[in-house]
C-alpha cells in the first residue's frame, strides 16, 4: 500500500459533537491538504478546529511517584531537574497566568488563536481527584483555551483518576499522554522507569475502554536496543492502534544520570543519518491512522550533551521527508494491524 495524505480540505469554526463521537469511534479522518507521508497532529488540529491551535505546556507543581513523591531524588536516568518537561515554561506564575504568556508566545510565534493547556513536566495525575478537578477546570477556564492533555506515567492512572479523565473526555477535547518509552522490560529496567510493559499495557486498555484518545511517548536510540527491537516496539503500537505517539531521539541533558553514564564513555548516540532511517522504518510500521505528535527530541540549548545535531530541528524534519519521499513509502504501509484495534 502507498499513499500519501493529501484530501480536500473542509474549513469548520469548531468540532462539533458528532466529531468527538467519530473520533472516538475511530471514524473522524483528516480532511485537510497535507503534503506529509505521515499524519501530523498539527494538520488534525486544524482540521478539528478549523484554525491554528498549540498546545501550551504549564507546570502544575506535581511530583512524581518515580522521584520519591515529589521532585527531589532521581527517577528515570534521563530525567533531569525540571521533571523531563517543555522549555519555556514560566514555572513561578499561577496556571492561568502560564498560560497568558504561552498565548501570547504562540499567537506572535505560530499566529495560533486557540490553545489546549498540556500538564506536561512531572506526573500530571498524581494527586487526589478533588485537587485534580480544580487544576483542570482552573485553565480550561482561560479564554481561547479549547481542551486539555495530560502527560503521565502508567502507573499513576487508578480507576478514580480515569473516571475523571473520561468526565474531561466527555466535557472537552481531550488527550492522555502515557510514557512508555520501549515495550521491552529489560530496557525499561536500565532507564529505571519503575513500571513494566504489563503496567502500561493495563493503564492503556482501561483508558481506551473509557474512550480516552492516548498518545504514547517512545525513546528511539536507547542503549542496548537494536534496531529490531525498536521497530518491535513500533509493531507492537501499530498491534494496539494506538491514537498518537511522540517519537523522542534519546538525547543527554546535564544534571541527569544518563549524562553522567554518557561522559563515563558507557554509551553512544544515535547519528542524525540512523535516526532518520529508523524513524522512516518506524512510520512504514505503525497504523496509518495514528497521529503523529513529535518526530524528534530537541533538548534545551543550554543543556543538551548530545547530540547536538539534534538541535537543527527542522533539519532533521526535512531530512526524515526526504527519506521517506526516496523510498516512496508512507505511514503504515508495513503495518501489520490487529483486530484488538
Ligand atoms: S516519570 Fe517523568 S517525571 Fe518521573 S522520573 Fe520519569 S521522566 Fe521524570
Amino acid at each position: 500500500m502507498s499513499r500519501i495524505f493529501a484530501t480536500v480540505r473542509i474549513v469548520r469554526q469548531s468540532p462539533s459533537a458528532s466529531d468527538h463521537l467519530l473520533f472516538a469511534a475511530g471514524k473522524w479522518h483528516s480532511s485537510r491538504m497535507s503534503k506529509k507521508r505521515y499524519r501530523l497532529f498539527s494538520t488534525h488540529l486544524k482540521d478539528y478546529f478549523g484554525t491554528r491551535v498549540h498546545k501550551i505546556s504549564v507546570d502544575a507543581g506535581f511530583g512524581c511517584p518515580n522521584r520519591g513523591g515529589g521532585r527531589a531524588q532521581t527517577g528515570c536516568l534521563f530525567c533531569d531537574p525540571g521533571g523531563s518537561g517543555a522549555v519555556g515554561i514560566k514555572r513561578r506564575l499561577n496556571l492561568a497566568a502560564q498560560i497568558e504568556a504561552g498565548k501570547e508566545v504562540m499567537s506572535r510565534k505560530y499566529k495560533a488563536d486557540k490553545f489546549l493547556a498540556y500538564f506536561q513536566p512531572f506526573s500530571n495525575t498524581y494527586a487526589p481527584v478533588d485537587k485534580l478537578r480544580a487544576l483542570y477546570d482552573e485553565v480550561l477556564e482561560v479564554p481561547d483555551v479549547v481542551g486539555l492533555t495530560v502527560g503521565t506515567r502508567p502507573d499513576c492512572v487508578p480507576g478514580d483518576v480515569l473516571d475523571l479523565l473520561e468526565e474531561y473526555n466527555r466535557r472537552t477535547y481531550f488527550w492522555l499522554e502515557l510514557g512508555l518509552q520501549s515495550i521491552h522490560d529489560s530496557t525499561l529496567v536500565w532507564l529505571r522507569r519503575g513500571h513494566d510493559y504489563a503496567t502500561f499495557l493495563k493503564a492503556y486498555r482501561e483508558a481506551k475502554q473509557r474512550g480516552l484518545r492516548v498518545c504514547v511517548h517512545v525513546i528511539l536510540g536507547l542503549p542496548g536496543e537494536s534496531r529490531e527491537d525498536m521497530l518491535a516496539t513500533a509493531s507492537e503500537l501499530a498491534h494496539l492502534g494506538v491514537d498518537g505517539i511522540k517519537l523522542h531521539l534519546l538525547h543527554v541533558l546535564k544534571n541527569t544520570p544518563l549524562g553522567d553514564q554518557y561522559v563515563a564513555g558507557e554509551f553512544e548516540t544515535l547519528g542524525q543519518e540512523e535516526y532518520v532511517g529508523i524513524v522512516a522504518d518506524v512510520l512504514e510500521r505503525l497504523s496509518p491512522d495514528t497521529l503523529i505528535h513529535r518526530l524528534t527530541g530537541d533538548g534545551p540549548r543550554d543543556l543538551l550533551v548530545a547530540p547536538l545535531w539534534s538541535l537543527n530541528k527542522w533539519e532533521v524534519l526535512n531530512a526524515i521527508d526526504a527519506e521517506l519521499e526516496r523510498r516512496g513509502s508512507t505511514q503504515g504501509c508495513r503495518a501489520v494491524l490487529s483486530d484488538e484495534r
